[in-house]
Formats: C-alpha cells, sequence, structure tokens
C-alpha cells in the first residue's frame, strides 16, 4: 500500500510520524459505524423531544438530514471494510476527510434545523445534544486532528448562527468560551499525541541506524575476514586459508575414500630475476603468476593459493595421480608463457618447477605427509634441471631425507 505523498493528507493523522499500518488501524477507528448510530440516536430522541413541545418547522428537514448522514456514513463503512489489498491510503484519507466534514455538516444542519422557532426548553435540550457531539467530535482529534477540528468547528458554527438568527445572542460570549475551552482541549490532546509519534518515530529511526550500523559492522567483519585470508600481493587464498582447506578438503577425502593431490609451485631462480631485474618486477612477476593461475580455469572446488615466497599450491580434490600430472603440466606450461616485456629490464619468460604428491582411493592421508610427498617432488624437480613436474610416486624418497632444496 502507497504511503501518502500529499503533506496536506499526512497532517490529517499525523502521517509523517507513523506507518502505513499505523495509518490504517486509525482508519479502521475512524471509519467505525457505531459511534454514529449512537449519535443518531441521541438526535433522534432530541428531534422526539422537539416535537413533544411543539412540532418543529423543519421536522422533516431534520429527519433526512439525520438519515442522510447514518446512510453515507454506513456506505462508507461498508466500502472501507470491503477494500482490496491494494487500496490507496492517500484516497482513504481524503475520503475520510469529506467525509468527516460532511457528518459536521449534516448534524449541524439537522440540529440547527429543530431551533427554528423551538421553545426555550426545546431549545436548551438540542443545544446540549449539539455540545456533547461537538465534544465527543473533538476527543477523535488525537487520531486525525484537522478532520476533527473542521468537524467541530461546522457543528458550532451552524448551531450558533441559527441560535443568532433566533434572536439568542447571549449564546455568542457563551459560544466564544466554548470554543477556547474546546481548543485548549484540543491543543492538548494533538500535542500530547504528536509527542507520541515522535517518541515513535525516533524509535523507529535509532531502530534504522542501529540495523544500519550492525550492517556496517557486519560488511566490515567479513572484509576483514577475507582480508586475513587472503593474499595482499597476488589476492590469492593465503597460507592460513590454505592450511584450512587442506586440513577441510583432505578430511573430506579421507573420510568418502576419493583421491586427492596437491601440486606445489615454485618460480625457478626467483632469486636471480629479483637480483636482475628488482624487487618491484618481482613483485609484478608474482601478481602475474597468480593472475594467470586464477585463470587457468581450474575446477571451483579445487584451491590455488600463495604457498608463501615464490611459491604456491593447487588443492585438487577428487583427483588422481594421473590426472594430477596433466594439470600440473597445463599449469606449468601456462606459467611459461606469461608475457613479462612490459616490466622494466623487459624479462624473458619465467619457469617453474612443480611437486605432485596424490592420496589413492581408499587411502587416508595426513596434511603433513602430503605436504612432505610433494616438497620432495619439487625438489626432484628443481634437481632434474627445473621447469618440470614431478610426482612423489616417481621419486626416490631416501635421496631426499634430510635435505633442503636447493
Ligand atoms: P629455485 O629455482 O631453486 O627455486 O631458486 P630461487 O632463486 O627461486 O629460490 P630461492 O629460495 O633461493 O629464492 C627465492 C626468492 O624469492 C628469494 C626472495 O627474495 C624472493 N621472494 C620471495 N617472496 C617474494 C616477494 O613477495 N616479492 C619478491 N619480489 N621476491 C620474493
Ligand atoms: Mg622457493
Ligand atoms: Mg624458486
Amino acid at each position: 500500500m502507497s504511503a501518502p505523498q500529499n503533506p496536506f493528507l499526512q497532517s490529517l493523522i499525523g502521517r509523517e510520524y507513523g506507518a502505513d499500518h499505523y495509518c490504517w488501524s486509525v482508519l479502521d477507528d475512524l471509519f467505525e459505524i457505531w459511534p454514529h448510530v449512537m449519535a443518531a440516536v441521541a438526535i433522534l430522541l432530541t428531534i422526539f423531544n422537539t416535537y413533544l413541545m411543539g412540532p418543529p418547522a423543519y421536522l422533516a428537514g431534520s429527519v433526512l438530514a439525520l438519515a442522510l448522514q447514518l446512510l453515507s456514513r454506513y456506505v462508507l463503512y461498508r466500502a472501507y471494510v470491503r477494500r482490496g489489498p491494494n487500496a490507496s491510503l492517500d484516497r482513504w484519507l481524503s475520503i475520510f476527510w469529506v467525509a468527516a466534514a460532511s457528518s459536521g455538516f449534516l448534524w449541524g444542519l439537522c440540529l440547527s434545523l429543530l431551533l427554528v422557532d423551538a421553545s426555550p426548553e426545546a431549545r436548551v435540550t438540542i443545544l446540549t445534544v449539539g455540545c456533547v457531539m461537538i465534544q465527543s467530535a473533538s476527543s477523535r482529534a488525537y487520531m486525525a486532528p484537522l478532520p476533527a477540528l473542521s468537524q467541530s468547528g461546522l457543528m458550532l458554527s451552524m448551531l450558533l448562527g441559527m441560535t443568532v438568527a433566533q434572536g439568542d445572542y447571549l449564546m455568542v460570549p457563551i459560544a466564544v468560551m466554548f470554543v477556547l475551552f474546546q481548543l485548549a482541549y484540543l491543543r492538548r490532546l494533538i500535542g500530547l499525541r504528536l509527542g507520541q509519534m515522535e517518541a515513535d518515530m525516533e524509535r523507529t529511526q535509532l531502530l534504522g541506524q542501529l540495523e544500519k550500523t550492525n550492517t556496517e559492522l557486519r560488511n566490515a567483519n567479513e572484509r576483514l575476514a577475507r582480508h586475513a585470508l587472503t593474499d595482499g600481493l597476488t589476492g590469492l587464498p593465503n597460507r592460513r586459508h590454505l592450511d584450512r582447506s587442506f586440513a577441510e578438503l583432505l578430511a573430506n577425502a579421507n573420510g568418502s575414500g576419493q583421491p586427492f593431490s596437491i601440486v606445489l609451485i615454485d618460480v625457478d631462480h626467483f632469486k636471480r630475476f629479483n637480483d636482475t631485474y628488482g624487487h618491484l618486477a618481482g613483485d609484478a612477476c608474482l601478481t602475474a603468476v597468480g593472475k594467470a593461475m586464477i585463470e587457468s580455469g581450474v575446477r571451483a572446488t579445487d584451491v590455488i593459493a600463495r604457498y608463501g615466497g615464490e611459491e604456491f599450491a593447487l588443492l585438487l580434490p577428487n583427483t588422481d595421480a594421473r590426472t594430477a600430472r596433466l594439470v600440473a603440466e597445463r599449469m606449468r606450461i601456462l606459467i611459461g608463457t606469461i608475457n613479462l616485456s612490459h616490466l622494466p629490464g623487459k624479462p624473458a619468460a619465467i619457469t617453474a618447477s612443480l611437486g605432485i604428491a596424490s592420496k589413492k582411493h581408499d587411502e587416508v592421508a595426513t596434511e603433513q605427509g602430503l605436504l612432505s610427498l610433494a616438497d620432495a617432488a619439487l625438489y626432484a624437480a628443481k634437481a632434474e634441471g627445473r621447469d618440470r613436474v614431478r610426482h612423489a610416486d616417481d621419486v626416490d624418497l631416501k635421496d631426499r631425507a634430510g635435505r633442503r632444496r636447493a
């Protein structure tokens, strides 16, 4: 349902302070038919009382105005109750405004017509009922200030006009006092209501701010968490991320009995690269390697990470040794094709050595075990002349024992 855009309509029920559901709940009360039925009974009794004291000059007109008032409010009440789910709040606020004013007019007309040539005793009753109705119309001002004001204002001016027209000037000071009393009363009611609405609005705003701050905090935390798991230079997952993923993926593979492979990738002679072209070019080279690896088309379930320095790691869930060799070979060729000629000194293509270790079907492996096997295979690749892929299955592990890579 649409929120009223018209500021005048908004002011009718303090819309600027309330939500749509609040406006509709106020309208539910304002369109209720029972207050009108009770007012009609009171006026009917007044008409009867006036009639007993001498038939009023405009009895028929008065009854007609009363019937019209009750009928129109009943028709409106039915239409309001049956409004569809897409009813416009603006439209029903406008309708209520007209309905309130026309009720004031018809009640005023009904009682004013009774006043014509009425006996003093009848006049007292008519004016008493009129005042009670004005008072009850005013008491709804906390819900709809302007319609309530217009309704009681119309009634009061019609009753006063007719009393003066009938030569009763004493009514003027009484009416002035009544209006002053009414205004003070209305002012107090409206003030209380607006105060409550402002407090509601403030609370809603504070809740909104709190939610916004919470969202910002959540986003900042997410950014921080992402940051903590990302390598600043290459944008690849960092070592911490790798360790977590490795533990998780290997546990899954051990549990499901699926194969699993890890590839360690080490850029060849990178110290020399740095010494020749400078560390900035070295950084740019590592960034380019990271980018090429991201774009190499590995599966979404694979993890490429910067292991440290000029070393990278590739986790290949559900991948046996044969496939891991193919993937690693593809990666080696890809690294060899990275174009670095835009860097200072126009470096030639770099190469990398890759070591693989695999866990076979239904085998249980540990992270440390696989890592040291892959490291041994990488050592073998380096030892055999670099720019090649070696699998731990092909390496004589005794050869590796107790030694560090050269
Ligand atoms: P090998 O072929 O045996 O791997 O020789 P290497 O020179 O690549 O290996 P080594 O371990 O001797 O040297 C690695 C170099 O990588 C030394 C270090 O300065 C450089 N390096 C490590 N991290 C970074 C980095 O973030 N940026 C740059 N520019 N250089 C780095
Ligand atoms: Mg190294
Ligand atoms: Mg190296």
